[in-house]
């Protein structure tokens, strides 16, 4: 995870674009993660569309997801579920709340989102599964008060994924990266699992096949080879050459920082 705030910032600026450029995210959800040096705080975007967050859209906000500064601009309303997560669970660095397409049958019909592929191990043996009615009766079905984040984190409880009725999903990660990846695949997981159904009755994954294939795909190795390629059709969908491929191989210097200038139309 980067270390300093402006460069976390950038990081998590482009993670809003980039799982919402793998069609996760659209003008609704968000992604967040915890203050690179206080553990007390988060950094999340103002009120935008995921795939239109820049860094200076990322705002500083306490644990009950209270602005740190006087806000200028329009937060979003379903903040407290970023900020209850990271109250309740220290080893959580970065959050994905989303409304995905292929995760909303689970939602509205409470069948069981169960990992079918390995890549779909990294979701978790258990999805729970949030019904809001259970403590709050009747709402807008949107996650607002303190209260309503709080109990949604318990339905999380020491899990990765929790599904929410008739809503939407809310992944947790130790990383951003992380998080992307368990965002990206879990959503794939879900159609998989709905096309699969139609051939016939699927069987999830064993318990030791989802602990064995999540744990190897959340090492360094495979989350970083995933995070580099949407990366890399990030910068293609906005326009520019991918740039971690350029990155590697040329040292940071002043000279490569000119050869980028010739090579000319990179726009911050
Ligand atoms: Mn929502």
């Amino acid at each position: 995870m980067p270390t300093n705030l402006a460069e976390a910032r950038e990081r998590l600026a482009r993670a809003n674009r980039l799982i919402a450029n793998e069609g996760v995210l659209d003008a609704f959800g968000h992604v967040s993660m915890r203050h690179p040096t206080d553990p007390t705080r988060y950094l999340l975007s103002r009120s935008r569309g995921p795939e239109l967050v820049q860094a200076d859209d990322i705002l500083e906000f306490d644990l009950d997801s209270q602005p740190v500064k006087p806000p200028t601009a329009r937060l979003y309303s379903e903040r407290v579920i970023h900020g209850e997560i990271y109250k309740a669970r220290p080893d959580v660095n970065a959050i994905c709340h989303h409304h995905a397409l292929s995760i909303l049958p689970f939602c509205i019909s409470g069948m069981e989102l169960k990992p079918v592929d390995h890549l779909g191990a990294t979701m978790g043996e258990t999805v729970p599964f949030w019904d809001s009615r259970d403590e709050f009766g009747e709402t807008n079905l949107l996650v607002t008060k303190p209260a309503e984040g709080a109990s949604l984190a318990r339905a999380l409880g020491s899990h990765w994924t929790v599904l929410m009725r008739r809503h939407g999903a809310t992944v947790a990660g130790r990383t951003l990266e992380e998080v992307a990846f368990r965002a990206i695949y879990t959503v794939r997981n879900a159609a998989l699992q709905i096309q699969a159904h139609l051939l016939g009755m699927v069987a999830p994954l064993t318990k030791e096949e989802t602990r064995l294939a999540g744990d190897h795909n959340l090492a360094p190795g495979p989350v970083m080879r995933a995070w580099e390629y949407w990366n890399a059709r990030l910068d293609k969908a906005e326009g520019r050459a991918p740039r971690a491929r350029r990155n590697e191989a040329r040292p940071r210097s002043r000279a490569s920082s000119a050869g980028r200038k010739i090579r000319g139309g990179r726009k911050k």
